[in-house]
């Protein structure tokens, strides 16, 4: 049998089966999702120094960028972020089409940012025009108006956004059950690497653990079998070697027996351990 959200496989001959690592990360998802939405609901300012859990997602994006399987996304989201940026309220397909080359149709990405609450999509002459939402503009203009924008702060910021993005997504993931299928996925399809590399990184830090080995991530990932090219990707991103992406969830690095140990920056194990007291609180 195989899990539904991971595709670990067991013995055993249930139609329908959960691993325990995704019952578990389903419930972290969940709590994240929950305190960032509330945050990105209310806050004047997304400030990654002040909420640090928006630092975490930022900081967690580069399992994203370069993934087919969210790319999509995070494209869409750059470009949205650097329209809200200019002062733009719409963007059109046309514009879209000439920026993001895909071959997937933008309905299902279209579909998600609505549900956010992140665009409009109005049609115009057989032609789609996406508005973007107050929730959006307040989250570019928090920004604008003062110094301009410095690359690296944009980058930033596209990192915030599209990790809201992507969470939500996940939360899809953890609705997964009997009754939710893959039908409820955009392109009916799990992003299957993303949920299995954050499961390892939060589940690591929210049990507590300030270190793991590249072995403790290689033998999680290949019992789900996803391809060792993007494992190497995964630890050339940690390792901070690709700087296109940099991340910030590692502190340091030792090599011992050919064998790499990373340790999480210490807000990693301060946010996580706030995401286990208020699971734990729940569960009483
Ligand atoms: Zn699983």
């Amino acid at each position: 049998m195989m899990c539904v959200k991971c595709g670990l496989t067991k013995s055993g001959k249930e139609d329908f089966f959960i691993c325990d690592d995704c019952k578990d990360f389903s419930k972290i998802v969940d709590d994240i999702y929950a305190d960032i939405d509330a945050k990105m609901e209310t806050l004047e300012n997304i400030d990654p120094n002040t909420s640090p859990i928006f630092k975490l997602l930022s900081d967690s994006s580069f399992v994203t960028a370069q993934n087919p399987q969210t790319a999509i996304f995070y494209k869409l989201c750059e470009f949205i972020v650097a329209k809200a940026l200019s002062g733009a309220s719409e963007i059109t397909e046309d514009e879209l089409n000439k920026e993001i080359r895909t071959t997937r149709s933008w309905s299902d990405a279209f579909r998600i940012f609505e549900e956010l609450n992140l665009i409009r999509v109005k049609t115009e002459k057989y032609r789609r025009i996406l508005i973007l939402t107050d929730k959006t503009k307040k989250f570019a203009k928090q920004y604008l108006g003062g110094e301009p924008l410095s690359d690296q702060m944009q980058t930033r910021l596209t990192h915030i956004y599209s990790g809201y993005v992507l969470l939500y997504i996940l939360t899809k993931v953890a609705e997964l059950d009997k009754d939710n299928d893959i039908t409820i996925l955009p392109y009916k399809q799990r992003p299957k690497t993303l949920w299995t590399i954050l499961m390892f990184l939060w589940t690591t830090a929210y049990n507590g653990k300030e270190k793991f080995t590249e072995e403790d991530l290689r033998s999680f990932i290949a019992i789900r079998r996803i391809p060792s090219t993007t494992r190497g990707r995964i630890i050339r991103s940690l390792q901070t070697i690709d700087g296109k992406f940099v991340q910030g969830l590692i502190k340091d690095m030792s090599f011992l027996n050919g064998d790499i140990t990373f340790k999480f920056e210490d807000y990693v194990i301060v946010e996580m351990g706030r995401v286990r007291e208020r699971t734990r609180e729940r569960e009483r």
